[in-house]
């Protein structure tokens, strides 16, 4: 039996080390790595011995399954999230930047379904119980029968969650809570850990549902909400720049429906709004067609979401080019770049290259990219495309363009918002929508060449 010694976890993304260092090679953050006891595996002992346990009893494949009752909280995109509304006995985690709106949201949430008639408590480790009241009253929403309590101290509130009996509890947030069976500070891996692990087997035991608030931290002493996202049965995350009035409720694991679905809210004076059709508000700024502006028919979980890629580029006034991403990857960016260059001869050495997704959204399907690839060669040659075209499709690093899932979905969205043309890929099923004119392509260099009259085969 190995002894247990000490280890080393990332608090960002809970990785486990031997030995300290300054970064984590697993997720690339700096200072995040502390040294902690191990999480216990369980009792010691070698082998379970000679004494009988019980039969567990088995069924078979075909057993049917009832699907578990949900409770909706009427709001549809919080609804739509969850995978169809609230599960009883199910945990969920809410996790996002400080500061942008998870309170908000999970008490409109909390007091949505306690109308609905679910017995709802809330209990907060980071604001006195008159903070989150006065919250409350901004929102309209003091004549919801939610009880309130402001408490850190897990026993204390699970002493009192089994004496109330209510059917959601929400815990705001997982980092500020503390077991006393666990000797490191609140915040710590440890803690955190302990207190999930406690919380959602007691919510398992008990029948109740709960959610957990994580906040994500860049400092290393205060762990992350990846530490626990295993433990949970669905894990949120809401999303959203500060200074854009959007954010988006993403899921990224749930067992009860599909993942990668969102929600999108609007930030208003009253609280969180729900925002039924988003590509309208995603292109709602949207002036005469300049260049470097590009409309994606992206699919968004179950949903179609138009979102405008905006493109800058201009010589570089020191030697090292700038690559600047916002709401897209950096390494796909790269890709994109790099087929560009090689297999289209639109070289951007020299030049400093600015990618956004407008009105803060992210994105991160790759039939992205022919809208990426649109934007920066319409940015480089000053050359918009029509206001009324759409772009999507997957380019490949030979410089061939690959066909996306759901076509028809994005064209129908595309033309319910008043747009005309479609450019995307050859090949798959070519699905036609009354309404719109699907311009297929086949590689990327012709592409470029039929849209913008650029690179290698303008030339010859
Ligand atoms: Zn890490």
């Amino acid at each position: 039996m190995a002894k247990s010694k000490t280890q080393f976890t990332c608090s960002a993304c809970a990785a486990t080390y031997n030995k300290w260092s300054g970064r984590c090679e697993a997720c690339g953050e700096w200072n995040t790595i502390t040294e902690e006891a191990p999480f216990s595996a369980g009792p010691a002992g070698s082998s379970l011995g000679t004494t009988k346990g019980r039969t567990i009893e088995l069924s078979d494949l075909s057993t049917e399954e009832t699907p578990p009752p949900r409770t909706v909280s009427g709001v549809a995109e919080l609804d739509r999230v969850l995978g169809g509304g609230l599960v009883p006995a199910s945990a969920v985690l809410v996790g996002g930047d400080p500061g942008i709106g998870k309170s908000t949201l999970l008490l409109q949430a909390a007091a949505r379904f306690a109308r609905m008639g679910l017995k709802t408590i809330y209990v907060s480790g980071e604001e006195a119980s008159a903070q989150v009241r006065m919250r409350a009253q901004r929102l309209g929403l003091t004549e919801s029968p939610v009880k309130l309590a402001a408490e850190t101290n897990l026993r204390d509130i699970m002493t009192t969650l089994e004496a109330e009996r209510p059917q959601l509890a929400i815990i705001d947030s997982i980092q500020t809570m503390w077991s006393d069976t666990v000797s490191s500070a609140p915040g710590s891996v440890s803690q955190v850990r302990a207190a999930a692990h406690e919380l959602t087997a007691f919510a398992k035991r008990k029948g109740i549902a709960i959610i957990l608030v994580g906040h994500v931290t860049k400092e290393g002493q205060i762990a992350g909400p990846r530490v626990v996202e295993h433990m949970v049965d669905t894990v949120l995350y809401f999303e959203g720049e500060r200074g854009h009035q959007f954010r988006v409720l993403r899921a990224v694991k749930n067992r009860f429906g599909p993942a990668d679905e969102i929600g999108v809210f609007e930030m208003t004076g009253r609280g969180l709004a729900e925002v039924a059709n988003p590509s309208a508000l995603f292109l709602s700024d949207r002036g005469t067609p300049s260049p470097g502006s590009v409309v994606f028919a992206g699919i968004e979980g179950t949903r179609p979401v138009l979102v405008e890629f905006q493109a800058l580029v201009a010589p570089s006034p020191t030697p090292q080019a700038r690559r600047t991403v916002v709401g897209w990857d950096s390494g796909r960016l790269a890709m994109i770049l790099a087929v560009l260059e090689s297999r289209c001869d639109v070289p951007f050495a020299g030049l400093d290259v600015y990618l956004n997704v407008a009105g803060g959204m992210k994105v991160s399907e790759p039939a992205a990219d022919l809208a990426v690839a649109a934007a920066l060669v319409s940015a480089r040659e000053d050359s918009a495309l029509p206001a009324d075209t759409v772009v999507f499709g997957e380019i490949s690093l030979s410089g061939a363009l690959r066909s996306v899932s759901q076509t028809e979905n994005r064209l129908k969205e595309a033309q319910k918002l008043g747009f005309t043309t479609a450019l995307a890929p050859k090949g798959g099923k070519a699905p036609t929508v009354d309404g719109i004119t699907s311009n297929r392509v086949g590689d990327l260099a012709s592409f470029v060449s039929e849209v913008f009259g650029a690179g290698h085969k303008a030339k010859d």
